[in-house]
């Protein structure tokens, strides 16, 4: 699992990897009256529950063109992720943000651009600032269908893929020989060969660089 001395590429996934909805999600589900009496934390579980509801399926998709359109804004990076990236730059492994994502969402009235709100909370965020995430903002790719990021991830040719969607991994095509990291806060749904399975950023970083940060 460590980056061999050479060439180092890592590819990361964007919604719910670097950045997270978990707080925004309860917000706007509980503002729309789509929270069940008990307590959910965990994003999967709400997503869950929403979908099952009448018209679930419409208010969930309503619900994601908000968090990833207009109120992006209110989203967070995941945490230790900035750890992440700098201990990235000073070991001069190379990354790479590639992202499943339409340039705007089906059900979005406002008909936000998906790919522009993104790059906003990424500079807001200082990921394209050397002080900050030190990203180029040339290393950051949107694709429209998950064949598409698939594909991009072979032609970037990295070394290794980090995503918190278990079927990014299971998707046909998928390189071979990459390195897959499962980022998990709450533990995969089921066994997946071949895939490490990280709990948090830390987790990663410390199955990356031998030195720790
Ligand atoms: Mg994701």
């Amino acid at each position: 699992m460590r980056v061999a001395s050479g060439r180092r590429r890592l590819g990361v996934d964007f919604d719910n990897t670097v950045v997270r909805y978990d707080e925004l999600l309860l917000r706007e589900a509980k503002r729309r009256g789509l929270l069940p009496p008990k307590a959910m934390t965990c994003k999967r579980e709400v997503r869950d529950w929403i979908r099952r509801l009448p018209e679930g399926e419409r208010e969930w998709q309503r619900l994601q063109a908000l968090m990833y359109g207009a109120k992006i804004q209110e989203a967070t990076p995941a945490p230790g992720v900035a750890e992440f990236f700098a201990c990235c730059r000073r070991h001069a492994v190379e990354v790479f943000i590639v992202s499943h994502k339409t340039r705007y969402a089906a059900l979005d009235d406002q008909a936000v651009d998906l790919w522009d709100a993104a790059m906003a909370w990424m500079r807001s965020h200082r990921f394209f600032e050397m002080e900050g995430f030190g990203l180029s903002p040339q290393h950051v790719y949107f694709e429209p269908t998950r064949a598409g990021k698939i594909a991009r991830i072979s032609r970037l040719d990295c070394t290794h893929f980090i995503d918190d969607l278990e079927e990014t991994f299971l998707e046909p095509g998928f390189p071979e020989g990459i390195q897959k990291i499962l980022y998990a806060t709450v533990g995969p749904s089921t066994h997946l060969p071949g895939v490490r399975i990280a709990a948090s950023w830390r987790d990663i970083m410390e199955g990356l660089f031998d030195a720790g940060p």
